[in-house]
């Protein structure tokens, strides 16, 4: 029986660094994923930008247009100005004329606000289509290196779990059910070690003939609140 509780130990260290290396495997797809979302998320940002950009550069085109509308306009009422017979005539066109150019100073004005946020706008889509750039070029290489490990890690988890069949082949059958049974059901630690009395792997106290027995290592003693085999190390002084 020493010499199985030492083996079942010895399977718990490989499977705690398998369950250790598994947590990576499945981290790392959900962080190449995040990265693709975040590269998604700044492309429609800049696509909505674009369209914001096009739409103003539309609205600034027709009023350019329609300014020089009015212009003519004016320009038509003002060689009409040497036409006209009356003084009544005179005083209305002239206010035509006053009222058509009061409006094409609005038309100015909002002309220069559309160049001013437009440009604003593709300062600011400029940015943000270099960052889109860099931060393709840079998770591509994160991914590359996220996939490379995950190759390397997914073999060290193979090569670790045969070396713990290898390990448990030679444990009884009874054994090597409650390891596993016990592997499943506590988060992945089955034999856990004892110090002044107390369980490490529920921190329970246990009674003082059981800690004596249990740290002899000689036979299977599962702890009396977690079910959890005991093996005994003296523990190493922490660097
Ligand atoms: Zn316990």
């Amino acid at each position: 029986m020493e010499h199985e509780l030492k083996t079942i130990h010895e399977a718990q260290q490989l499977d705690t660094q398998i369950i250790e290396k598994e947590k990576k495997l499945v981290s790392a797809p959900m962080m190449i994923e995040a990265m693709d979302q975040e590269i998604e998320e700044l492309k429609s940002k800049i696509l909505k930008e674009k369209e914001i950009i096009d739409e103003l550069e539309k609205e600034r085109r027709k009023k350019e247009k329609e300014l020089d509308i009015d212009k003519e306009k004016i320009k038509k009422h003002e060689s009409k100005l040497y036409e006209v017979k009356t003084n009544k005539e005179y005083q209305a066109l002239l206010k035509e004329i006053e009222t058509a150019k009061a409006t094409n100073d609005k038309t100015e004005e909002d002309i220069l606000i559309l160049m001013e946020k437009v440009e604003e706008l593709k300062k600011d889509f400029e940015h943000l289509s270099a960052q889109l750039k860099k931060s393709e070029k840079e998770f591509e290489q994160k991914k590359n290196k996220l996939l490379k490990e995950v190759e390397t890690i997914d073999k060290d988890v193979r090569k670790l779990k045969e070396e713990r069949d290898n390990l448990l082949s030679i444990v009884s059958k009874n054994l090597k059910a409650t390891y596993r049974t016990l592997i499943e059901k506590r988060a992945g630690t089955a034999v856990v070690n004892l110090k002044n009395g107390v369980c490490l792997g529920c921190f329970m106290n246990i009674p003082p003939q059981l800690f004596i027995e249990a740290t002899k290592n000689r036979q299977l003693i599962l702890c009396p609140s977690c079910n959890r085999i005991f093996y005994f190390q003296e523990e190493f002084e922490e660097q």
